[in-house]
């Protein structure tokens, strides 16, 4: 099967989203590059009853190359990744998550960029933004998300959820993860009293120091 392990990495985390919380039902995406092909989870499909024949399988620009189902009704926000975007520190992208994380969809309807209230936001970038809405599926939404994205590894959707990307599909989701956190603790704080935030300049210190965080 073309992309064999990757069509089944795929259905691997789109269930991994619904047992970790990070969606409910059919929402969210999830998607794998290799070179020009893009595996990427069917619109509309229970995630449990994936299988990997069922991924379809498309090129950058969209047309299927293998696969009966339709893709994901995002399909333009994952290309528009795999096109345009450009990793902070020029690591490859070859995977994207799209969740509906509760707390990261709270925050987005209520701040244009996520509070620096922890200091694993510099995981994504210098600041996480909340890209202006737009309706599902369109190519505004794919437009605000990459202005969004703009020397991030992540951001909001505007009352709608996340997106993250990474070299792999671990990295990519361990974001999705990371971002939710962070603003589940932001909320927290929020509801406890008035959050003390991390001054810009120390996010740009540990952005840095990340890239020498873990075994070298
Ligand atoms: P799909 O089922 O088309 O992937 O849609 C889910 C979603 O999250 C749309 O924003
Ligand atoms: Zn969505």
């Amino acid at each position: 099967m073309l992309l064999g392990d990757e069509r089944a990495a795929v259905c691997d985390y789109a269930r991994r989203m619904t047992a970790d919380g990070l969606v409910v039902g059919t929402s969210g995406n999830v998607s794998m590059r290799v070179e020009d092909l893009v595996a990427v989870t069917p619109t509309g499909v229970a995630y449990e009853s994936l299988a990997p024949e069922d991924i379809p399988v498309v090129d950058l620009y969209g047309a299927t190359v293998d696969g009966s189902l339709r893709p994901t009704s995002e399909l333009p926000m994952h290309l528009n990744v795999y096109r345009e975007a450009v990793d902070p520190d020029g690591s490859a992208i070859n995977a994207v998550v799209h969740t509906h994380s509760v707390h990261a969809t709270a925050v987005s309807t209520v701040t244009d960029e996520v509070p620096p209230v922890h200091y694993i936001l510099a995981t994504i970038g210098p600041s996480v933004r909340v890209a202006a809405y737009a309706t599902y599926g369109s190519t505004e939404l794919a437009e605000s998300m990459l202005a969004a994205l703009d020397g991030r590894r992540g951001c909001l959707l505007a009352n709608h959820g996340t997106v993250t990307y990474g070299a792999d599909l671990s990295a990519a989701y361990h974001r999705a993860r990371q971002l939710e956190w962070a603003c589940q603790v932001w909320l927290l704080a929020r509801s406890a009293g008035n959050p003390r935030l991390l001054p810009p300049a120390e996010i740009e210190h540990v952005v840095e120091k990340l890239r020498g965080y873990g075994q070298r």
